[in-house]
């Protein structure tokens, strides 16, 4: 019998976990990744306990948690009233086996992923080789490749579009991808200047709300990164520029000296979910699939989501344990969490960080001290900001 062979679009933390846990199973991958290498850029940052739980089916949770910051604590803060409410991810220790949010850039998991991949024989990542087309029949799926400048087809089995938020594999299929875009870009300044010696009782993770410019605190190993929305009159130079980078900072916590900054990243943020993630042998999975604003760190970990869900079940199927109809159910199970569980829940955090009316602040801040103050309401809002209960909502979808 010949042996399955698997396309994966994408050297991202999407595309490598897929590879892996396809890869593991000794089924046939190839993985094609535009760059010359993977990205090690600073993009998501947390790792929720579901994913930590996921990953250690595989070592990686075991070898990323040294590479972070275990952090126990959340806070909602607001900018002049200082703390509203802290939850202590403990009272997820009946849920999970990671009670906490692992403070940690995601190449780290790129990276330790690439290193498995490299002993399974039958995987092969193809560096600088860019997807450009789709076609596929009922047998197999053509896709058109380029690699420096050659181009040339490759069939498999079934293709996974794991390349990103503009990815090929979508466009190529025509599948829409529908929702929003938010007019204000968003901001991430990293310093590494020590924040928790000038606010007191500070967490790794602080949502700070305010009327006129709300913003994120959140702590990686060796910095702060501090997410700012921008004004929708300020140019990108105005925005990056020296000048409004220190005004910002030294708005939000004055001090003598200009902070010193390491990386400032500008992007646009989104609100959308593909028409379809599923066309006969090609899926989408991760941010090819669903976009959505950062306030929850649900990008990533709802795209690793996808993976696990995806690939066990092309396991079932390529293994001949379940019929290719059961492969239907991913889109019916993740399509339904990016929409009513991923974009539902990083739209209203964003709303309510945002709040510009007194009233609702209010109510919203005694609400979150009011949760806080209750162990089992903690536990509650905690399994809904953690993703547990997206993953339990799921299940339930048949
Ligand atoms: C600038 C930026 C900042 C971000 N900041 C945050 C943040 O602060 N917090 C947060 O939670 N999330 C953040 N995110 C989102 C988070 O990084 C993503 O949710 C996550 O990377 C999704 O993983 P993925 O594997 O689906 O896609 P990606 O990580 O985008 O990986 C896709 C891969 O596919 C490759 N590719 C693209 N097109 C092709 C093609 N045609 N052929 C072959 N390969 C291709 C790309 O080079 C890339 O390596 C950020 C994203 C960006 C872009």
């Amino acid at each position: 019998m010949k042996t399955p062979h698997v396309l994966v679009a994408g050297a991202g933390p999407v595309g490598l976990v897929s590879a892996l846990v396809l890869g593991a199973a000794g089924i046939r991958v190839t993985v094609v990744e535009e760059a010359n290498d993977l990205n090690i850029d600073l993009r998501a940052s947390t790792f929720h306990p579901p994913t930590l739980d996921m990953l250690s089916r595989y070592g990686l949770t075991d070898a990323l948690i040294p590479q972070g910051l275990v952090a126990r604590f959340t806070q909602q803060r607001d900018r002049k009233d200082g703390l509203i409410a802290e939850f202590d991810m403990d009272t997820l220790k009946d849920d999970t086996n990671f009670p906490f949010r692992l403070q940690c850039e995601q190449w780290k998991l790129t990276h330790l992923i690439r290193a498995k991949l490299a002993q399974m024989p039958d995987v092969q990542v193809m560096f600088e080789t860019q997807v450009e087309a789709v076609s596929q029949t009922a047998d197999a799926v053509s896709t058109t490749l380029k690699t420096h400048g050659e181009t040339h087809q490759l069939q498999t089995d079934y293709l996974i579009g794991a390349d990103g938020a503009s990815s090929a594999v979508r466009k190529s299929l025509g599948i829409a991808f529908e929702g929003y875009t938010y007019p204000e870009r968003f901001l991430v300044i990293s310093t590494a200047f020590e924040y928790a010696d000038h606010l007191p009782h500070l967490s790794y993770v602080n949502y700070c709300s305010d009327p006129q410019e709300w913003c994120v605190l959140l702590r990686v190993p060796t910095l702060w990164r501090v997410l700012f929305p921008t004004k929708l009159e300020e140019s990108d130079a105005e925005v990056m520029g020296d000048a409004s980078v220190q005004k910002r900072l030294q708005e939000l916590l004055p001090q003598p000296k200009p902070y010193e900054t390491s990386h400032r990243t500008l992007y646009k943020v989104h609100q959308r979910v593909a028409a379809t993630f599923r066309q006969h042998r090609v899926f989408l999975a991760g941010d090819a699939a669903h976009i959505n604003n950062p306030l929850g760190g649900m990008g990533m970990n709802g795209g690793v989501h996808d993976a696990f869900n995806l690939c066990e079940k092309l396991l079932s199927v390529l293994q001949g344990s379940e019929r290719p109809e059961a492969l239907d159910r991913y889109e019916r199970q993740r399509r339904t969490i990016a929409i009513e569980y991923i974009n539902a829940n990083t739209a209203r955090n964003k709303k309510e960080i945002e709040e510009r009316d007194p009233q609702l602040r209010k109510k919203t801040h005694d609400e979150l001290r009011a949760i806080a103050n209750d162990p089992i309401s903690t536990r509650n809002y905690l399994r809904k900001t953690s993703m547990i209960d997206a993953l339990r909502r799921a299940e339930a979808i048949l």
